[in-house]
């Protein structure tokens, strides 16, 4: 132990200037030596060793007075943003910033501006490339109804924003129509009062649709929604923070806030609430009130507020949580954000800071945004914003929902868990250290005793689930040679096309799990008698656990699984998909480059042809890259791959030069000019040598940009330079 008082400093000593005390204390902390640098805490450890006190030192490294807790990311459902789609406004990347800071890492934009808001494409187009590639938080555009923008809602459209939004002006007959014509599978958004929600609560109900009530705050409307609750229909409301906080008493004439009294029932009656927003009532107050207003006015005072009610016993962090994520999740059908958290102080009393572009009603506070992580990384600490602007518009995302795990015991008797890696009870594992890691893991619902044909099937989060065993094989594999968690399994393998890499990978990996392999190829089996494809994996079925086949044909994986009565696993259908090679190419971003969030990625060639390219795309539509696309325009990117990753609202470029987006390219991913799906060999001849990737290319590239091919390479597309990764 070792006690070092620091000075105070005096001596107004440099900055640079460094101590023998310092030195010693660094010391200390570099060699894990404890260390006391507070006089009051010495005096405390040798008062306790004098008085022979239990020393026992516990696990927590440090205690304050106030409380901290840890939200997961928060949504913004209503964000005001006035330049919404004004050609070069900043407004919604300020907003993205805003939120951040605020402790939302989901926005949800009103589509509502100052001048003009989303009425179209070309509108949602224009919001759109305002804000691509420069958001600091996900988020989400809505479209506003309209009496001319009826019969432009089809499906495309619809796809592409989050909700429709209804404002209490709009006519019935509109209503009418646009109730009609929504998707029931999205949200109808309104802010209308009286009469007008009444008129709109009775077509949702007519029409079976869900609808969203913004900014409740007449007793009328609250008793109208918690009838319509209790009467099963599919509404929800949220309030708006300045409601529960401001009164139209303390501002006279100004419309946005209730009374006092219509507070004090909105605060009763929160059980009909089912979100907190932040809306455009904060813009409205300041301006009404002739003070500065921005887009960002009420962003970064909603958490504060309510943690200061929550520190007055008013709420529970529960409260919170429920009308900030779980209910706006559910409403939005947004997707849990992996590794993204909110960390905040409740109790501290600190005066509010004041955004500079806009005025405040909020001078104190008893809680603030600490510490928010997107993706794993810090984007925000105390006070200063650190994110790297790797924002993704999800408008068009849908949750993948996870298929319900089986928990009938004879079924798995019957059919081994091949993916799911669970050890089976009175399996030996001891001597492999395995315990603490793999035995604890329990059978996975996206990947037990389920078929293996798409990437399409898996969440971000199944994704991060399997990586983290793969990570422990991987080790398991490095220190012990394998496991044996697969003993007694026996996996059949047929593959109709030629394989090297996918083929031997699966042999090995079932073999280092101490499972057996059955390789059937097809040029030497009843395949060639003219057997088919059920009778062959019916066959297979009666002898092994799982099967992996890989065929010429789109889909055969799928046709495949449609008769087999064990697990089916795609290594490859034609140009359709290739799900483990993408799994494992992603895998091998992330070992390399430490996370794909923010990542450039470059996919060059074939693209037409090539399925790997096929599933990566779609795998990195979980993550916030950029992809660009680079191939003649004989082998580019079929357009349904184009446009299901613009949907996901990854940035996509296409070109037709690699030199157009090599500078900013992070991950190069080289594929072969398939030559056995061509027509004829003089139209692969054409394509055949489009790229080749040299030092001259390379030393235009980042330093530590990887390349990545999945092998075979053999058109020349490589000139002597090592790759990182291959299956
Ligand atoms: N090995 C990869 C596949 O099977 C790529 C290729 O064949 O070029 O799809």
């Amino acid at each position: 132990m070792y006690i070092n008082l620091p000075s105070n400093n005096h001596y107004r000593r440099p900055a640079s200037y460094a101590s023998k005390g310092y030195h010693s204390r660094r010391m200390a902390v570099d060699f894990a030596v404890p260390l006391i640098t507070n006089v009051k805490n010495a005096k405390l450890l040798a008062e306790a060793l004098v008085r022979k006190l239990p020393l026992d030192v516990s696990n927590v490294d440090a205690k304050s007075s106030h409380l901290t807790h840890t939200f997961p990311g928060l949504i913004n459902i209503g964000a005001f943003v006035p330049g919404l789609s004004v050609p070069g406004s900043q407004d919604l990347i300020t907003s993205t910033a805003a939120n951040l800071s605020g402790g939302f890492n989901t926005v949800i934009f009103s589509p509502v501006g100052v001048n003009g808001g989303i009425v179209d494409r070309q509108s949602l187009e224009q919001a759109r490339s305002n804000v691509s590639g420069h958001g600091h938080c996900s988020y989400a555009f809505t479209i506003c109804a309209t009496a001319a923008n009826v019969g432009l809602m089809d499906d495309e459209l619809q796809a592409e924003v989050k909700a429709l939004f209804v404002p209490t002006s709009t006519p019935l007959s509109v209503i009418a129509s646009h109730f009609s014509a929504w998707s029931s599978e999205k949200v109808i958004l309104t802010d209308a009062k009286g009469s007008a929600l009444a008129s709109i609560l009775l077509l949702a109900s007519l029409h079976g649709r869900t609808v969203h009530v913004s900014d409740v705050r007449t007793l009328e409307d609250l008793l109208l929604i918690s009838l319509s609750k209790a009467k099963h229909l599919k509404v929800t409301c949220d309030v708006s923070v300045y409601s529960l906080f401001f009164t139209a008493e303390q501002f006279p004439g100004v419309q946005v806030l209730p009374t006092a009294e219509v507070q004090k029932v909105l605060w009763q009656q929160l059980d009909v609430i089912d979100a907190f927003s932040v809306g455009a009532n904060p813009y409205l107050l300041a301006s009404t009130l002739g003070k500065p207003a921005s887009v960002c006015s009420g962003v970064e005072e909603t958490l504060p507020l309510l943690l200061t009610a929550v520190s007055e016993q008013k709420l529970t962090l529960d409260d919170v949580r429920r009308r900030m994520y779980d209910n706006p999740m559910k409403i939005f059908s947004i997707s849990d954000q992996h590794v993204t958290s909110i960390e905040v102080v409740i109790g501290r009393r600190v005066k509010y800071n004041v955004h500079p572009s806009c005025w405040s009603p909020v001078l104190q506070v008893s809680g603030e945004t600490h510490r928010v992580v997107v993706h794993g990384q810090t984007a925000f600490l105390d006070g200063s914003l650190f994110s790297i602007q790797n924002g993704r518009d999800i408008s068009g995302s849908v949750i993948a929902h996870a298929v319900p795990a089986t928990t009938n015991k004879d079924d798995h008797a019957t059919l081994p868990p091949i993916m799911s890696l669970v050890a089976q009870p009175g399996t030996p594992h001891d001597q492999y250290d395995l315990a603490s890691h793999v035995l604890h893991i329990q059978p996975h619902p996206a990947f037990h005793r389920r078929h293996i044909l798409s990437v399409k099937q898996f969440s971000q989060k199944d994704i991060y689930d399997l990586f983290a065993i793969a990570n422990e094989m991987r080790f398991q594999v490095e220190k012990n040679g394998g496991v044996d968690i697969l003993k007694g399994k026996v996996l059949c393998t047929i593959f109709y096309e030629p394989s090297t890499r996918t083929s031997s990978s699966f042999d090995a990996a079932m073999k280092r799990c101490g499972g057996q392999v059955v390789q059937i190829a097809a040029e030497t089996s009843s395949v060639q008698k003219g057997e088919t494809l059920e009778d062959t994996i019916r066959t297979l079925a009666c002898y092994g656990d799982a099967v992996v086949i890989r065929h010429p044909a789109v889909g055969s994986a799928q046709e495949a699984a449609k008769c087999s009565p064990i697990p089916v696993i795609n290594a490859g259908d034609g140009i359709g998909e290739h799900p483990t090679q993408a799994l494992l190419d992603v895998y091998t971003i992330r070992s390399e480059l430490g996370t794909v969030n923010g990542r450039t990625i470059t996919l060059l060639g074939d693209l037409k042809n090539g399925r790997t390219v096929h599933s990566l795309v779609s795998l990195l539509c979980l993550y916030s890259v950029r992809l660009n696309f680079v191939a003649p325009s004989l082998l580019a990117m079929p357009s349904n791959v184009v446009s299901a990753a613009r949907k996901a609202g990854i940035p996509v470029t296409i070109c037709e030069s690699l030199d157009e987006v090599l500078a900013d390219t992070d991950v190069l991913y080289v594929t072969r000019v398939q030559k056995e799906r061509f027509q004829s060999e003089a139209e692969w001849l054409l394509v055949k040598d489009a790229y080749r990737i040299n030092h001259a290319v390379l030393s235009r590239a980042k330093e530590d940009m990887i390349v990545m091919h999945p092998l075979p390479r053999v058109n020349g597309e490589f000139e002597r330079v090592c790759l990182k990764s291959f299956i």
